[in-house]
């Protein structure tokens, strides 16, 4: 019943992949950032992703900036939709948070810049996508382009993921988005990006001051996430580079 719920209000926002897997596939994650820190008792994740058509990351004038306005409408639709979906699990009796797509944010340990779960991995165990060599969810249709919302909640929903694609990850010999990046921020091998390092070359964020970011950072980090989430909230960060998403051709010619 719950399910058919969930599944018409995807339908109605016109969500095209989502799905559904058990907590525990994200327990491994660093303390802190597991979805039991975030919701104890926690049983199952909800992910869902609206793309970016790709035809905007390759406009010859003004892609900078209509990628970021395309991204600010998606968080917009993607947040509503995961608290929209919370509030209908907690109506039915069971606890729920959402995971917003891009802020508010936190930081690690190591003094890096982090969401409160790993949205990129959450898209991975629930199926809908694949990480790529450039750290980002791959989808057959979507390439790289997908933006992600999700949910965590104590109720026990069954495994599923739609649409029922098996990604068969990136071509062995393709190195694109390693040799296009400006930073030299993505370990291919471990299908990870230096974060601090790509943010340092691509985040525009005229009302942080960096100066006192790094201050902040090195003697109260809960201060310094919250000072850049209230300072670089959506449209208040604009990003010169996408490059990785732009010419990654995952599923570009199928
Ligand atoms: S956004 Fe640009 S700087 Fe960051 S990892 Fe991608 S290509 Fe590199
Ligand atoms: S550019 Fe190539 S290697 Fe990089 S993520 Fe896309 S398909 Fe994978």
């Amino acid at each position: 019943m719950i399910i058919e719920e969930i599944r018409k209000i995807a339908e109605d926002a016109h969500v095209p992949v989502w799905g559904i897997s058990p907590a525990s596939e994200m327990a491994n994650e660093l303390p802190g950032h597991r979805p039991e820190d975030l919701l104890p008792g926690v049983q199952s994740l909800i992910c869902f992703g609206m793309p970016v058509p790709r035809a905007v990351y390759r406009m010859p004038t003004y892609a900078v900036e209509t990628i970021w306005r395309s991204q600010n409408l998606h968080y917009r639709r993607l947040d509503t939709l995961s608290i929209r979906i919370a509030t209908l699990l907690e109506e039915s009796g069971a606890h729920a948070v959402p995971t917003y797509g891009c802020m508010p944010l936190g930081m690690n340990k190591k003094g890096v810049i982090v969401g409160y779960l790993n949205q990129i991995r959450m898209g991975e165990v629930t199926g809908i996508g694949i990480i790529g060599k450039n750290g980002l969810l791959l989808h057959s249709q979507y390439g790289a382009r997908l933006m992600l919302g999700g949910l965590l909640t104590t109720a026990v929903l069954p495994e599923m993921h739609y649409p029922d694609i098996k990604e068969p990850g990136c071509p062995p010999n393709c190195r694109i988005c390693v040799e296009v990046c400006p930073a030299h921020a993505i370990l291919p091998d471990k299908k990870q990006v230096k974060i601090m390092r790509c943010l340092g070359y691509t985040a525009r964020t005229p009302a942080m001051s960096r100066i006192k970011f790094l201050v902040l950072r090195a003697f109260n980090p809960q201060a310094a996430a919250r000072y850049m989430s209230l300072t670089s909230f959506d449209e208040h960060t604009f990003h010169v580079c996408s490059q990785c998403v732009a010419l990654c051709p995952y599923g570009e010619h199928k």
